[in-house]
Order: structure tokens, then C-alpha cells, then sequence
């Protein structure tokens, strides 16, 4: 907090933000990868206003509000397969939490149960969310290492990422190296595990890390072979990101819960959810003595403003062409970040869709990342700031994450400030040796 420089908005309108003191900011990490079709939208400001007229809170224990059983009939609807049963919580971390919890009691009271299915696997630096469940399936130094005293232990996959590859595995063979590595836990491990956790094709928070094409495939039909779940944590890539409404179509794979938040409201109200296919649903299904139930529940979880901002989104989602837009957006996007691929000092820009990391390292040859007291991720995006832009940085990746709804010469706007940025706190002539000498 030492450093901490408040930064305070007053108000927003599309993808710009205002602060107290009037300064205009594009928004480009989506106010946290969440913002869709951008602020202040027409239909989900009115959406949201006319359900005030309503009614704003009721739970969800014991009864439901009609905005909360429409938006659960949508997101059977829209999600892939028969994913059909919905749990609502109020963020990303909850809804891991509550996948987890689900997959391990569907094994102790399903038909045939097996109860030594009580563990999970994650991949490496997975991050699930900050609540201790989560945390204990998170792979990220910063979140966990502190933590483990108080953590589970995970089976430990690999990180798939397609960037830092073994020497020996080329990018062809990757997928099926990576799925490999997976197999090998599973069969050693399946007798004791109830889950594999993971975020489908790009791992956000570990730094945008892409996984090769086809292992997400490869990892629903190993969980088929050795009788494991597939959670599926699409918090950061649901809701359009990646191109698709959600990241597992792209490989046409149905996991057996499927984890969604952040852009789920548009990023207006804080929602999350929890959505389950039917034989996962029916192993709780009894009479109300056998105390089958789901024992969790959240006091604001299925919250009705957040369900009809919920519902207006997805209606605009079906209504207008913003998911058939974001390939070209991301296309868009790329080719201006383009001229940074001759950085010597970039070593990758990756991601899916509107989903872009770009990777700072030391040295090219050897990928070597910057000494991290250095801070040049956040000195880039510090940068960023100065030139009328907010975003994040994940150590030294720098996060582009424009709301969907971004236009073209608002992508340049974010794309021109992201190469100024990286030019002036890491110069193109500066060569990299000399740079890890100031650390
Ligand atoms: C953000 C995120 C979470 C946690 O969501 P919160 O709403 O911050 O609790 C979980 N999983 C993934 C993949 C995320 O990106």
C-alpha cells in the first residue's frame, strides 16, 4: 500500500472511464475482464432500472425471483450441451467453490458411489479465484505459496503453455505432450480424484497463457476414460472473450460443470454461476430426509438486478452482431500490436479473441524474464496511463482486455499507447543486457 496512487472514477460511458479530476480513460482491461458492451449501455442500464421498480434482493434459499428462473433457463440455453442445472453465487471464486464442492459430494452419494474421489487435479499456474478452496487449486506463486500451511494439495498437472515449450516438444507434438504429462497423473491418480480444474484454452491470470489447439479436447476424453469430472472455470474466457460465448466450444467440449462470473452481468452487478449436467444433478436428487442436498448456498446468490442485467446482456449477445465481431476485432487488434513482435524485448503476444498478453523478457534467446524488482510491467502500464489508457499488468505480461463492444479506432487508441508505452520504459535500441545490468 506504500506505493498505493488512488485512482478514483466518477463516472463511465462505453469503453472510457472519467475520474474525479475529469481525466478520460479507455477502459482496457474491461474494469476487469468483465465489461462487455461496454458502460452505461441503454438496455442493461434500463434492464437494471425497471427491475428496481420490482424488486432488488430476495434469496434464492427456499424461493426464487421470476428475473433469476429466466436468466437460469437462458444459461441452460446458451451453454454447451445439457448443461442444465444452475447454482448462483456472487463471484468467480464462489462458483469454483461450489463446483468443487458439487463434484466431491457427487461421488459420495451417487449410484455406485466412490468415496476416495476427494481430490482435484489443476494445472500449473492455475489461479481459481482467492477464496482458500480455490486458492488451494491455484498454481500461482504470488496467491499461494504464502498461503499453503492453510491450503489442500492439488495433483499438480503441467502449465500446457504453447509459449515456453520443452526442448524437445515442437508445437505440432505440444497438445499431445501436454495431454501425456495429464494421463500419466490420471493413471496413477484417478482412484482419488474427483475433478480435473481447469480454465479452457487460455490461463489469464498465470499471464494469458495459451494452451495448443486441441488439448482441451484431449483432456474431456481422458476425464471420460478414467472416470474423472471435467470442471471447466470459464470466469475469464465465458461470455464472448475468446470469440466463442464460451471457450469449449471451440473444441466442442461439454465439461461436467461449468464455472462462469465476471462477464456474466456484462460486468454491472457482481453475479456468478455454477451450471451442472444432469448426472451430476441427479446423484443430489432424493427426498428432502435423505439430506441429499446441496449444502451451500450464498445470501445474495441469484440476486434479481444482477439477473436482469444478466438477461439483458445475453439478450444484446443475440440481438446484435458483437460475438461474430470479435474475430476481426482480435485480428484488428493484433495486426496493430504487430510492430511490437520486432521488440527485442517482447517475446511473445499471445491469447484468444480479445484475450491479448504481451510477454516482456530479458533476452530473446534465452526467454529469460526481467528481474522482477525491475517492475516493467507496471512501469509500462504506468505509461499506459499518462497516454489516456488503464491496464493491468500481470507481472511483466501486459493484459489488453478491451470491452467486446471496443471500435476499431478505439483498438488503435489502446494499441498506439501500448507500443509508445513499451517504447519509452524499454527502448528498441537498448539491448538487453544492459537492461538486466541496472537490476
Ligand atoms: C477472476 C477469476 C476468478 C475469480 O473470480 P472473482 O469474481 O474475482 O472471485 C476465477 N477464475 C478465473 C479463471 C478468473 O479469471
Amino acid at each position: 500500500m506504500a506505493d498505493f496512487e488512488p485512482l478514483v472514477i466518477e463516472s463511465a460511458e462505453g469503453c472510457w472511464l472519467t475520474t474525479t479530476d475529469g481525466k478520460r480513460l479507455f477502459d482496457g482491461v474491461s474494469s476487469l475482464w468483465c465489461n462487455v458492451h461496454g458502460h452505461r449501455h441503454p438496455k442493461i442500464d434500463a434492464a437494471v432500472a425497471d427491475q428496481l421498480k420490482r424488486v432488488a434482493h430476495i434469496t434464492t434459499l427456499g424461493m426464487s425471483a421470476d428475473v433469476t428462473d429466466q436468466l437460469a433457463e437462458k444459461l441452460a440455453e446458451i451453454t454447451p450441451g445439457e448443461l442444465s442445472h444452475i447454482f448462483f453465487s456472487s463471484d468467480g471464486s464462489s462458483s469454483v467453490e461450489a463446483a468443487m464442492k458439487m463434484a466431491f459430494q457427487y461421488w459420495q452419494q451417487k449410484t455406485n458411489p466412490c468415496p476416495n474421489k476427494t481430490k482435484f487435479l489443476a494445472l500449473g499456474s492455475a489461479y481459481h479465484g482467492d477464496t482458500t478452496g480455490s486458492v488451494s487449486l491455484g498454481g500461482i506463486k504470488y496467491f499461494h505459496q504464502l498461503f499453503a500451511p492453510i491450503l489442500f494439495e492439488p495433483v499438480r498437472g503441467p502449465i500446457p503453455c504453447s509459449y515456453r515449450l520443452p526442448d524437445s516438444v515442437s508445437s505440432e507434438d505440444a497438445a499431445n505432450h501436454y495431454a501425456t504429462e495429464i494421463e500419466s497423473l490420471l493413471q496413477q491418480h484417478h482412484g482419488s480424484i474427483a475433478a480435473i480444474v481447469m480454465e479452457p484454452l487460455v490461463q489469464g491470470a498465470a499471464g494469458m497463457i495459451t494452451h495448443p489447439v486441441g488439448l482441451l479436447k484431449m483432456i474431456r476424453d481422458l476425464c471420460d476414460r478414467y472416470d474423472v469430472l471435467l470442471i471447466c472455470d470459464e470466469v475469464a474466457v465465458g461470455f464472448g472473450r475468446t470469440g466463442k460465448l464460451f471457450a469449449c466450444e471451440h473444441e466442442s467440449v461439454v465439461p461436467d460443470i461449468l464455472c462462469m462470473g465476471k462477464g456474466l452481468t456484462a460486468g454491472y452487478l457482481p453475479m456468478a454461476a455454477t451450471i451442472a449436467r444432469p448426472h451430476v444433478y441427479e446423484a443430489f436428487l432424493a427426498d428432502i430426509a435423505d439430506s441429499k442436498q446441496f449444502f451451500h448456498g450464498h445470501t445474495f446468490g441469484g440476486n434479481p438486478l444482477a439477473a436482469a442485467a444478466a438477461i439483458a446482456s445475453i439478450d444484446l449477445f443475440e440481438t446484435t452482431d458483437i460475438l461474430q465481431q470479435v474475430d476481426a476485432k482480435a485480428t484488428y487488434l493484433r495486426d496493430r500490436l504487430r510492430p511490437l513482435a520486432d521488440h527485442p524485448n517482447v517475446g511473445d503476444i499471445r491469447g484468444r479473441g480479445l484475450m491479448v498478453g504481451i510477454e516482456m523478457i530479458a533476452d530473446q534467446s534465452t526467454r529469460e524474464p526481467f528481474d522482477s524488482s525491475m517492475l516493467i510491467g507496471k512501469k509500462i502500464c504506468d505509461a499506459a496511463l499518462d497516454q489516456g489508457v488503464w491496464i493491468r499488468p500481470l507481472t511483466d505480461v501486459i493484459v489488453a482486455m478491451p470491452p467486446l463492444c471496443s471500435t476499431e479506432s478505439e483498438l488503435d487508441f489502446l494499441a498506439d499507447a501500448i507500443i509508445d508505452s513499451i517504447e519509452q520504459v524499454v527502448p528498441n535500441e537498448v539491448c538487453s543486457s544492459t537492461l538486466a545490468n541496472q537490476s
